[in-house]
């Protein structure tokens, strides 16, 4: 008989929701019904029991019925070995697989090979190698050594055989401190057997944990006429030609195009409504300005930029020798890495108003991220 207890005792405060994070949708569905659906349908365990505050168990019991699973619920105390032993206590199964109620991508086939090993050796602990080098610093403030080798991250699902767990609680001194069980079972019983864990087995955290597929794509296109005596600016450069873009800014057609991107990806209105062309304030203004502005407005409705994308069409000048210079700028303008920065050009082999150096036209692709 297999019991998994899922710990949901957390208030989650480095994420600032003010409520359990585990009640937080994550792409419409909680970390704990996604927690709960992979278990289940892992199909070996037979009993569910569900760690929490008093003050939240009825959320969880919402979200346990919705997925008609009969879990049993225990109390959730100040620490993470307090609130395991809550649920141990409550567990009947010989086999108990304790997992992260943040944890909510873990795979079916995980969970399987933690509980086969701790079926097989005692215990199954699911880790994946350190990918950074560790340190010890325990003053904050100096390095005293460092490794990588023979390093793990170690993850959930933890399973053990019950009766062994059970022992090392017992043994445990009252104010011995465990970040989990895998640290206690080691310590009094034997080690514990390692499963490869899994890099997408991630834990939420930080708020910006949760924006996980919370993508939105935007579209903007822009085509400013050229005329002789005016400046040719694109993306904040200044570009030599003999003719410049003619507009009531400083008609940077890269920027515009982008900001009526970004914007539709917030689902905002487009730039002619925020910085209306009949307004003098913007008469002659650079628009890196209206780009930051831009970006405090969609600021304001929850997202910041992800990925931007754009293509220039312009018969003449040849850009290619700015190009990377106007990335450059973008990234900068933007506040992203360069590598979230995608810019071409193209002619339009001499067809249409572009082809006949009539103007310059732009259309931009971008991906903004909602926070909250
Ligand atoms: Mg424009």
């Amino acid at each position: 008989m297999i019991t998994a207890i899922i710990v949901c005792g957390g208030k989650g405060l480095r994420a600032g929701f003010g409520f359990n994070k585990l009640l937080k949708p994550l792409d419409g569905v909680t970390p704990f019904e996604k927690c709960l659906s992979a278990f289940i349908s892992s199909g070996v365990v037979d009993e569910f029991v569900v760690v929490c505050s008093k003050e939240d168990e009825s959320k969880f019991r919402e979200i346990c019925l919705k997925l008609n699973a009969d879990c049993v619920f225990a109390e959730g105390k100040g620490s993470r070995s307090d609130s395991v032993l809550s649920g141990l206590k409550k567990a009947t199964g010989n086999v108990v697989v304790i997992h992260d109620g943040a944890r909510p991508f873990v795979s079916e086939d995980l969970i399987k090979r933690c509980v086969l090993s701790a079926e097989k050796f005692g215990s199954g602990i699911a880790a994946i190698p350190a990918t950074d080098t560790i340190c010890d610093a325990e003053d904050g403030q100096n390095i005293t050594a460092s490794y990588r080798e023979g390093k793990y991250f170690v993850q959930t699902p933890q399973a053990f055989d019950a009766t062994l767990l059970k022992k090392a609680f017992d043994n445990a001194k009252k104010d011995e401190v465990f970040t989990d069980e895998s640290g206690l079972f080691a310590k009094y019983v034997a080690p514990c057997k390692l499963v490869k864990g899994e890099t997408t087995n991630k834990k939420l955290t930080y708020a910006e944990d949760f924006s996980v597929g919370n993508l939105f794509a935007g579209t903007g296109f822009d085509l400013h006429k050229l005329e002789k005596g005016r400046k040719l600016i694109l993306g904040g450069i200044e570009i030599p030609h003999d003719k410049g873009l003619l507009g009531h800014s400083d008609a940077d057609v890269l920027l515009h195009a982008i900001m009526d991107a970004l914007l539709s990806s917030a689902s905002l209105r487009d730039i002619g409504y925020y910085f209306p062309d009949t307004d003098e304030k913007y008469s002659g203004i650079s628009s890196a300005l209206l780009l930051k502005e831009t970006l405090e407005l969609i600021k304001k409705s929850g997202y910041k930029p992800k990925n931007v994308t754009a293509v220039i069409m312009a018969q003449k000048p040849k850009l290619s020798p700015y190009m990377e210079k106007i990335k450059q700028n973008l990234s900068s303008l933007l506040d992203l890495p360069i590598s979230s920065v995608g810019l071409s050009c193209t002619t339009l082999e001499g067809i249409g108003t572009v082809g006949r150096e009539e103007g310059i036209a732009v259309q931009s692709y971008v991906l903004t991220e909602k926070l909250n």
